[in-house]
Protein backbone atom coordinates (compact mmCIF):
# COMPACT_ATOMS: atom_id res chain seq x y z
CA UNK A 1 0.00 0.00 0.00
CA UNK A 2 0.88 3.16 -0.73
CA UNK A 3 0.33 6.44 0.72
CA UNK A 4 0.00 9.84 -0.11
CA UNK A 5 -0.30 12.88 1.77
CA UNK A 6 -1.41 16.54 0.47
CA UNK A 7 -1.11 19.70 1.50
CA UNK A 8 -4.14 22.21 1.31
CA UNK A 9 -3.44 25.52 1.37
CA UNK A 10 -1.33 26.16 -2.20
CA UNK A 11 -1.37 23.09 -3.25
CA UNK A 12 -5.51 21.86 -3.27
CA UNK A 13 -6.92 25.03 -2.56
CA UNK A 14 -6.05 28.42 -4.08
CA UNK A 15 -6.49 30.46 -0.82
CA UNK A 16 -4.56 33.87 -2.19
CA UNK A 17 -7.39 33.62 -5.18
CA UNK A 18 -9.95 35.60 -3.40
CA UNK A 19 -6.95 38.95 -3.34
CA UNK A 20 -6.01 38.51 -6.95
CA UNK A 21 -9.83 38.13 -8.11
CA UNK A 22 -10.80 41.03 -5.85
CA UNK A 23 -8.15 43.36 -7.10
CA UNK A 24 -8.63 42.24 -10.46
CA UNK A 25 -12.18 43.65 -10.07
CA UNK A 26 -10.91 46.62 -8.54
CA UNK A 27 -9.04 47.78 -11.39
CA UNK A 28 -11.43 46.92 -13.97
CA UNK A 29 -13.76 49.10 -12.59
CA UNK A 30 -11.50 51.91 -12.40
CA UNK A 31 -10.78 51.06 -16.27
CA UNK A 32 -7.42 50.29 -15.55
CA UNK A 33 -5.24 47.13 -16.89
CA UNK A 34 -5.48 44.95 -13.97
CA UNK A 35 -1.28 44.14 -12.31
CA UNK A 36 -0.13 40.52 -12.72
CA UNK A 37 -0.87 37.84 -10.28
CA UNK A 38 2.51 38.19 -9.47
CA UNK A 39 2.42 41.53 -8.73
CA UNK A 40 -0.75 41.28 -6.77
CA UNK A 41 0.90 38.76 -4.33
CA UNK A 42 3.94 40.49 -3.71
CA UNK A 43 2.12 42.85 -2.01
CA UNK A 44 0.15 40.74 -0.05
CA UNK A 45 0.78 41.41 4.37
CA UNK A 46 0.55 45.49 2.91
CA UNK A 47 -2.25 47.50 4.53
CA UNK A 48 -4.91 48.26 1.55
CA UNK A 49 -3.86 51.66 1.02
CA UNK A 50 -0.22 50.89 0.85
CA UNK A 51 -0.97 47.60 -0.98
CA UNK A 52 -3.20 49.22 -3.66
CA UNK A 53 -0.81 52.90 -3.66
CA UNK A 54 2.07 50.41 -5.00
CA UNK A 55 -0.09 48.51 -7.54
CA UNK A 56 -1.50 51.70 -8.72
CA UNK A 57 1.66 53.80 -8.77
CA UNK A 58 1.68 56.12 -11.77
CA UNK A 59 -2.02 55.66 -13.08
CA UNK A 60 -2.93 58.47 -11.80
CA UNK A 61 -6.10 57.75 -10.23
CA UNK A 62 -7.69 58.02 -7.03
CA UNK A 63 -6.14 55.22 -4.28
CA UNK A 64 -9.70 55.73 -2.07
CA UNK A 65 -11.70 54.81 -4.97
CA UNK A 66 -9.32 51.59 -5.58
CA UNK A 67 -9.58 50.20 -1.95
CA UNK A 68 -13.36 51.37 -2.12
CA UNK A 69 -13.83 49.28 -4.89
CA UNK A 70 -11.37 46.49 -3.75
CA UNK A 71 -13.50 46.08 -0.54
CA UNK A 72 -16.85 45.83 -2.29
CA UNK A 73 -15.26 43.01 -4.31
CA UNK A 74 -13.73 41.43 -1.49
CA UNK A 75 -16.90 41.10 0.16
CA UNK A 76 -19.04 40.00 -2.73
CA UNK A 77 -17.03 36.78 -2.62
CA UNK A 78 -16.90 36.35 1.02
CA UNK A 79 -20.54 35.33 0.44
CA UNK A 80 -19.58 32.88 -2.09
CA UNK A 81 -17.25 30.31 0.10
CA UNK A 82 -16.15 27.83 -3.12
CA UNK A 83 -15.13 31.08 -5.34
CA UNK A 84 -13.38 31.88 -1.85
CA UNK A 85 -10.82 29.77 -2.01
CA UNK A 86 -11.06 27.78 -5.30
CA UNK A 87 -9.79 24.45 -6.17
CA UNK A 88 -6.58 24.65 -8.30
CA UNK A 89 -6.97 23.24 -11.96
CA UNK A 90 -7.29 19.61 -11.86
CA UNK A 91 -7.36 18.73 -7.86
CA UNK A 92 -10.43 16.82 -7.68
CA UNK A 93 -9.46 15.13 -11.11
CA UNK A 94 -6.25 13.92 -9.66
CA UNK A 95 -8.17 13.16 -6.27
CA UNK A 96 -10.70 10.45 -8.46
CA UNK A 97 -8.07 9.03 -9.86
CA UNK A 98 -5.79 8.13 -7.09
CA UNK A 99 -8.51 7.64 -4.65
CA UNK A 100 -10.04 4.76 -7.02
CA UNK A 101 -6.66 2.91 -6.89
CA UNK A 102 -6.92 0.08 -4.08
CA UNK A 103 -2.59 0.45 -3.80
CA UNK A 104 -3.01 3.90 -2.53
CA UNK A 105 -4.12 5.51 0.21
CA UNK A 106 -5.13 9.21 0.33
CA UNK A 107 -4.45 12.04 3.52
CA UNK A 108 -4.29 15.58 4.18
CA UNK A 109 -1.40 17.15 6.63
CA UNK A 110 -1.96 20.91 7.21
CA UNK A 111 -1.41 23.47 9.37
CA UNK A 112 -4.80 24.36 8.51
CA UNK A 113 -6.86 24.01 11.71
CA UNK A 114 -9.27 20.72 11.88
CA UNK A 115 -12.40 23.02 11.82
CA UNK A 116 -10.81 25.18 8.80
CA UNK A 117 -9.73 22.10 7.13
CA UNK A 118 -12.93 19.92 7.45
CA UNK A 119 -15.09 23.20 6.11
CA UNK A 120 -13.13 23.74 3.23
CA UNK A 121 -13.07 19.42 1.92
CA UNK A 122 -16.74 19.79 2.07
CA UNK A 123 -17.49 23.35 0.85
CA UNK A 124 -15.64 21.80 -2.62
CA UNK A 125 -17.46 18.04 -1.46
CA UNK A 126 -13.58 16.25 -1.06
CA UNK A 127 -14.27 14.73 2.53
CA UNK A 128 -14.40 10.96 1.22
CA UNK A 129 -11.05 10.99 -0.55
CA UNK A 130 -8.70 11.31 2.64
CA UNK A 131 -8.18 8.26 4.62
CA UNK A 132 -6.65 10.14 7.69
CA UNK A 133 -6.30 14.15 7.95
CA UNK A 134 -3.53 15.61 10.29
CA UNK A 135 -4.19 19.45 11.34
CA UNK A 136 -2.51 22.01 13.76
CA UNK A 137 -4.38 20.43 16.14
CA UNK A 138 -2.86 17.11 16.26
CA UNK A 139 1.18 17.91 15.79
CA UNK A 140 3.95 20.46 15.84
CA UNK A 141 3.64 22.60 12.96
CA UNK A 142 5.90 21.79 9.82
CA UNK A 143 8.41 21.16 9.59
CA UNK A 144 8.25 18.43 12.19
CA UNK A 145 7.38 15.13 10.94
CA UNK A 146 4.73 14.82 13.15
CA UNK A 147 1.88 14.61 11.16
CA UNK A 148 3.56 12.48 8.59
CA UNK A 149 4.30 9.59 10.74
CA UNK A 150 1.06 10.00 12.83
CA UNK A 151 -0.97 9.39 9.78
CA UNK A 152 1.30 6.43 8.41
CA UNK A 153 0.49 4.76 12.18
CA UNK A 154 -2.95 5.77 11.84
CA UNK A 155 -3.03 3.90 8.33
CA UNK A 156 -0.90 1.17 8.98
CA UNK A 157 1.46 2.01 6.68
CA UNK A 158 5.11 2.33 5.51
CA UNK A 159 6.44 5.85 5.91
CA UNK A 160 9.46 4.58 2.84
CA UNK A 161 6.06 3.88 0.79
CA UNK A 162 4.54 7.27 1.69
CA UNK A 163 4.69 10.71 -0.40
CA UNK A 164 3.81 14.13 0.77
CA UNK A 165 2.64 16.58 -2.13
CA UNK A 166 2.90 19.94 -1.39
CA UNK A 167 3.94 23.76 -2.14
CA UNK A 168 6.51 24.75 0.48
CA UNK A 169 9.67 24.14 2.03
CA UNK A 170 8.08 23.13 4.95
CA UNK A 171 5.87 20.15 3.16
CA UNK A 172 9.28 18.82 2.07
CA UNK A 173 11.62 19.48 4.96
CA UNK A 174 8.16 17.53 6.96
CA UNK A 175 8.50 14.54 4.33
CA UNK A 176 12.22 14.23 4.26
CA UNK A 177 12.78 14.18 7.95
CA UNK A 178 10.10 11.68 8.56
CA UNK A 179 11.75 9.42 5.96
CA UNK A 180 8.93 9.85 3.54
CA UNK A 181 9.23 11.12 -0.58
CA UNK A 182 8.02 14.33 -1.52
CA UNK A 183 7.01 15.99 -5.00
CA UNK A 184 6.58 19.63 -5.26
CA UNK A 185 3.85 21.56 -6.54
CA UNK A 186 4.65 24.49 -8.47
CA UNK A 187 1.72 26.48 -8.06
CA UNK A 188 1.59 27.19 -4.69
CA UNK A 189 3.93 30.08 -2.29
CA UNK A 190 7.30 29.01 -2.85
CA UNK A 191 9.58 28.65 -6.15
CA UNK A 192 10.49 25.53 -7.62
CA UNK A 193 14.06 25.75 -6.84
CA UNK A 194 13.35 26.04 -3.31
CA UNK A 195 11.29 23.25 -3.24
CA UNK A 196 14.26 21.18 -5.15
CA UNK A 197 16.94 22.14 -2.76
CA UNK A 198 15.73 20.71 0.27
CA UNK A 199 14.69 17.78 -1.27
CA UNK A 200 11.47 17.59 -3.39
CA UNK A 201 11.89 15.28 -6.48
CA UNK A 202 9.97 16.34 -8.48
CA UNK A 203 8.62 18.94 -8.80
CA UNK A 204 5.31 19.23 -10.85
CA UNK A 205 3.62 22.02 -13.23
CA UNK A 206 0.12 20.41 -12.97
CA UNK A 207 -1.96 17.82 -11.11
CA UNK A 208 -2.11 16.02 -14.82
CA UNK A 209 1.78 15.38 -14.07
CA UNK A 210 1.34 13.71 -10.54
CA UNK A 211 -0.25 10.17 -11.01
CA UNK A 212 2.58 9.67 -13.38
CA UNK A 213 5.23 10.80 -11.05
CA UNK A 214 4.29 9.04 -8.49
CA UNK A 215 4.24 5.88 -10.41
CA UNK A 216 7.35 6.56 -11.37
CA UNK A 217 8.95 7.83 -7.83
CA UNK A 218 7.59 4.09 -6.40
CA UNK A 219 9.27 2.27 -9.70
CA UNK A 220 12.20 3.91 -9.75
CA UNK A 221 12.90 3.82 -5.47
CA UNK A 222 14.52 1.01 -3.93
CA UNK A 223 13.05 0.36 -0.73
CA UNK A 224 14.44 2.53 1.93
MG1 LIG B 1 0.84 24.97 1.39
Amino acid sequence: MRIVLFDCDGTLVDSQNVIVTAMTAAFGSAGLKPPSRAEILSIVGLSLPIAIGRLAAGHGTSIDRLVAAYKTAFHALRQQPEHLEPLFPGTRAVLEALAARDDVLLGVATGKSRRGLDAILATHGLTQFFAVLKTADDAPSKPHPAMVLDAVAELGGDVAATVVVGDTTYDVEMARAAGARAIGVAWGYHRPAQLVAVGADPVIGHFEELVPAFDRLFAEAAPR
